[in-house]
């Protein structure tokens, strides 16, 4: 990808829906990797006990390694388990381990349970431009974890039927947190996912959302597309496994969207990739 604007600040981006299945992980990874060949440095935060993130980026997680529950838990510092992505310069991982999924209830005795994800952040002493924390399927401690680390809330949204059902609970859990504990935190970015073109109710859900949230859905959608979903068995994202793609151009395309929308810059769209 060609040079994008880095931000002044890191941009710490949650992205979260509580519904399985939505493409948050797909999302993470691949925009992560988008923004990582743009020039940035990027770190994808695994929150997800499943490690999906981990295994799509062919970052190690099994039981034995360093991962994000030693630093939620234990307070082990981010940069003792932060790796290298294969592959991608300028992208890093930390990944999840299996012993997260009993974090969600060993945190509810700490002290500051909700804010141990920020504190590990604010402790990082290496630039980056952007973290991309990848939350489980649930709206428990580990997502208000990742609520209270960052500033902005990227919600991948598929493209069928129940699109907006149980999104009222995420904006809620949202305002929650942005009133008691992080006053930063608001939801600056939608993308529409596994868009279909052919069928009309991928586009009458993509025009419900877009009137729902106007400004916030990203004008670039991320087409079905079977390269993307292939991708992460063997280690990759689509971004090096096939570059040509329509889910890879889509997934730069997106990246170029919020990086520009980043630095206020109006965004023009590009291509077929784009649906306006
Ligand atoms: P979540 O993290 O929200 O549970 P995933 O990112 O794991 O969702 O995606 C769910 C499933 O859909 C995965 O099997 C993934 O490979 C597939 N998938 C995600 N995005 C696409 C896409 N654009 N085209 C085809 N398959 C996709
Ligand atoms: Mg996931």
């Amino acid at each position: 990808g060609d040079v994008l604007p880095r931000p002044e600040q890191t941009r710490v981006m949650v992205v979260a829906n509580q519904k399985g299945g939505v493409g948050k992980t797909t999302t993470t990874v691949n925009l992560a990797a988008s923004l990582a060949l743009h020039g940035a440095r990027v770190l994808v935060i695994d929150l997800d006990p499943q490690g999906n993130a981990s295994t799509a980026l062919g970052v190690d997680h099994h039981a034995e390694v360093p991962s994000v529950y030693d630093v939620l838990v234990d307070s082990k510092p981010l940069s003792d388990v932060v790796q290298p992505v294969p592959d991608v310069e300028g992208l890093f991982c930390a990944p999840a381990t299996i012993d997260l999924a009993g974090a969600e209830i060993e945190l509810v005795s700490l002290v500051a349970r909700e804010s141990r994800l920020q504190r590990a952040i604010q402790a990082y002493e290496q630039p980056l431009d952007y973290i991309l924390i990848d939350c489980p399927p649930s709206l428990g401690l580990l997502t208000v974890n990742a609520l209270v680390a960052g500033a902005e809330v990227l919600i991948p949204i598929q493209c069928e039927y129940y699109a907006l059902e149980g999104l009222g609970q995420l904006l809620r859990n949202v305002e929650l947190v942005r009133g008691h504990l992080n006053p930063k935190l608001h939801v600056s970015t939608i993308l529409l996912t596994m868009y279909d073109g052919r069928t009309r109710l991928a586009s009458q859900v993509a025009d419900e959302v877009r009137s729902h949230f106007g400004n916030e859905v990203l004008r670039t959608s991320i087409p079905r597309s079977v390269r993307i979903s292939e991708a992460p068995s063997y280690g990759q994202t689509v971004l090096t496994y096939d570059p040509g793609s329509s889910g890879s151009l889509s997934y730069l395309e997106a990246a170029r969207e919020i990086a520009l929308r980043g630095v206020g810059v109006n965004y023009e769209g590009h291509n077929a990739h784009t649906m306006g």
